[in-house]
């Protein structure tokens, strides 16, 4: 297969973005590396509802507040964007089985159709460690559900990240969880790519990826967690 050029940093700068789940403990990161590292035009936030920032690296964001349940009404939101963002998602204990696989199967399918609709070439997708779409567990079963139903939907580049236990200080409290958060990071000082890894990795190798030609042209590409680690690592 023929390799992609690589963009000149000008012509990557003109390159539009959006962002689904940018509220998010991995949203907020990548929003914040995103504006940061200045390498795209437009970004855009789309999202079930309108975030408040403070300080001016925020002034130029573009905001667009969907219904989800009815996201056709709102195409429009995904149209002219070269580069599309996912970290969406709920918890079953959150959302129960169903509205679990509501957000992030259906919701991410259904976005990532009208944004292939409006233009979108290249769909990033936070996915699982684990996906598999024959699992018995539901969480990985979705994951992987979702990952093969973005696949069929032929974009020219779709970038899986498959990261392990994302280690934050998360905002919302789940109980059980800072216990093992606390744990993995032990764990993680020793073997950092093993069973953990930061959301401000995870951000920093979705935008270190987005400005990087695809490896031999390839359309569908999976990253494992030690291949974020990785990327994460540089700027
Ligand atoms: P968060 O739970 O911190 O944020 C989820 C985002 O999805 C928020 O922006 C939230 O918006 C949005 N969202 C949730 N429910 C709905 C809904 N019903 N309608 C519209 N938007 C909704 O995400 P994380 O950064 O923890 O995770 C990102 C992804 O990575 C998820 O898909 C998750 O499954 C996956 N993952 C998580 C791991 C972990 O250790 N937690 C490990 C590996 C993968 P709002 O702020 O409005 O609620």
């Amino acid at each position: 297969m023929e390799s992609m050029a690589v963009p000149s940093s000008e012509e990557q700068k003109k390159k539009n973005i959006f962002i689904l789940g940018a509220s998010g403990e991995t949203g907020k990161e990548l929003l914040l590396e995103i504006l940061k590292q200045q390498k795209f035009s437009r970004v855009t936030l789309i999202g079930r509802r309108k975030l408040n920032f403070e300080g001016s690296l925020y002034n130029n964001v573009v905001q667009e507040v969907v219904d989800f349940e009815k996201l056709d009404e709102s195409a429009a939101a995904f149209q002219g964007h070269d580069i599309g963002f996912c970290c969406l998602g709920t918890s079953r204990a959150k959302a129960g089985a169903d509205g679990f696989v509501r957000v992030d199967r259906d919701y991410v399918e259904h976005a990532a159709k009208l944004a292939k609709a409006g233009g979108c070439h290249h769909f990033i997708l936070e996915s699982s460690k684990g996906a598999d779409s024959s699992s018995t567990f539901l969480y990985l079963k979705t994951k992987g559900e979702v990952e093969n139903r973005i696949k069929a939907l032929g974009f020219d580049r779709f970038s899986i990240f498959r990261p392990a236990v994302l280690l934050c200080d998360r905002q919302e409290s789940r109980p059980g969880e800072w216990v093992t958060r606390k744990a993995l990071g032990v764990v993680a000082h020793f073997f950092p790519t093993y069973m953990s890894i930061p959301t401000t990795t995870v951000a920093r190798a979705m935008v270190n990826l987005a400005v990087m030609p695809a490896k031999d042209g390839e359309k569908v590409e999976v990253l494992e967690n030690a291949a974020i680690h990785a990327l994460g690592q540089s700027k």
